[in-house]
């Protein structure tokens, strides 16, 4: 298979410590380098990256079987180096394969094929597109949905600056970006469905679904995130806007695998079924009146688990409002004493805070770094 090969030279300060930086950084999202002849080698989605540190230079050699793979390796470097050793676009230095992209390489336009509602507040939206392999990944669930302006008749989707990294239009033509999960796909029909919660103070994402209209198109970016680690046992716990990663995570589990999934909604009409495995069990939780991300049900509800000790396979999975998701969090790790390999805590959004300013000063809290065209 031919070999498509970049060479990235930046001129940074201290470039040992950076590389020493953004490496612990990657491995903290499950990206790994090992050392290897005062080199550090790095593979990231089929491309290999080899870094190599002078005192004040860092070298990366990139090297992929395809184009698409080796614009995601250069983005990985390219937003890396930029966040860790706080330079501009200008110290980087590509030799190499030109990369013959008019868009990021992970863009699709989606044209909206079928509409549904599952329950009062939970919208499934059938999107078809050409060429979706890429997002038909069992690790990498989430992606991130690109939305127009409503109104809009004639969008501008995403183009490629100079520095390769994407540009998006501003203005009335500009475009939101929110994060969703792939519930299902099937890219030999050319097919993925989203879920949407339909939720109050509604933003781009959920006003979207709200007005969507076969023949209606958006973006995609992607995939990215993290999702659970199969065990023996397992606690899948979230809201709503989790249902679509538990009902997926669910689909994967192995018939023997025991547990627990436990589901905030508002009320009885919003449960759906769910492909659980025989020996797990389901509790719904309803707030009723009160608002979504104001009560303490599924933080209550963890706490009262009883969750298998040390030496068992244990993993727990869950995504909420920021608040649950904290306290969650800190409770299974200091209280119950699960390590980074037997949980992932996410928040998926923050009661009074737009996806764009939730982000925003949250570094840390990233999912695993995903392919760039419009990533977190
Ligand atoms: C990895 C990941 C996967 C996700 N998958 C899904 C998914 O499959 N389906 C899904 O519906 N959501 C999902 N979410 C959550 C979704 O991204 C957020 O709810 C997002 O804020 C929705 O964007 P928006 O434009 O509707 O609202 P925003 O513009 O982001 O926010 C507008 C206002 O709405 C509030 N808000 C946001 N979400 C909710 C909510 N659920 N209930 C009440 N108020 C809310 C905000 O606090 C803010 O005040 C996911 C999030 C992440 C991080």
């Amino acid at each position: 298979m031919p070999q498509h090969h970049l060479r990235c030279t930046a001129r940074i300060d201290q470039a040992q410590a950076v590389l020493r930086a953004m490496l612990d950084h990657l491995h903290e999202h499950e990206l790994s380098a090992t050392e290897h002849d005062a080199s550090w080698l790095l593979d990231y989605d089929g491309a290999r990256i080899t870094f190599r540190c002078e005192p004040d230079t860092l070298h990366a050699e990139l090297v992929a079987p395809s184009q698409e793979i080796l614009y995601d390796a250069r983005m990985l470097v390219h937003h890396h180096l930029m966040e860790f050793a706080e330079c501009g676009p200008q110290d980087l230095q590509w030799e190499g394969d030109s990369l013959a992209f008019e868009r990021p390489p992970a863009f699709r336009l989606l044209t909206v094929d079928r509409v549904h509602d599952l329950t009062p507040h939970l919208r499934r939206v059938r999107l078809r597109g050409n060429d979706l392999a890429r997002y038909q990944s069992q690790e990498d669930i989430h992606c991130k949905l690109i939305l127009p302006q409503p109104g809009i008749a004639d969008p501008e989707w995403p183009t490629l600056a100079a520095d390769g990294t994407p540009r998006f239009p501003e203005g009335e033509k500009r475009l939101d970006i929110r994060t969703y999960t792939i519930r299902c796909i099937d890219p030999s029909q050319g097919w993925l469905e989203i879920d949407f919660v339909l939720h109050d103070d509604a933003g781009p994402g959920c006003s979207w679904a709200a007005r969507a209209a076969v023949g209606d198109q958006i973006g995609i970016s992607g995939p990215g995130g993290r999702t659970a680690k199969p065990a023996a046992w397992m606690l899948l716990a979230g809201d709503e806007t989790a249902l679509p990663a538990i009902a997926r995570i669910a689909e994967g589990l192995t018939a023997d695998t025991r547990g627990t999934v436990l589901v905030e909604v508002q009320s009885a009409v919003d449960e759906i079924a769910l492909p659980l495995p025989p020996s797990m069990t389901l509790q719904w939780l309803h707030r009723g009146e009160a608002p979504a991300g104001t009560t303490s049900l599924l933080t209550d509800a963890v706490r009262a688990l009883e969750i298998p000790s040390g030496s068992a396979s244990r993993y727990a999975w869950v995504a909420a409002e920021f608040t649950a998701a904290q306290t969650i969090r800190s409770w299974l790790r200091e209280t119950v004493g699960l390590n980074n390999k037997e949980q992932l805590v996410v928040a998926y959004w923050r009661r009074g805070m737009d996806e764009t300013e939730t982000k925003s000063g949250k570094r840390q809290q990233k999912d695993r770094p995903a392919p760039v065209g419009a990533s977190s």
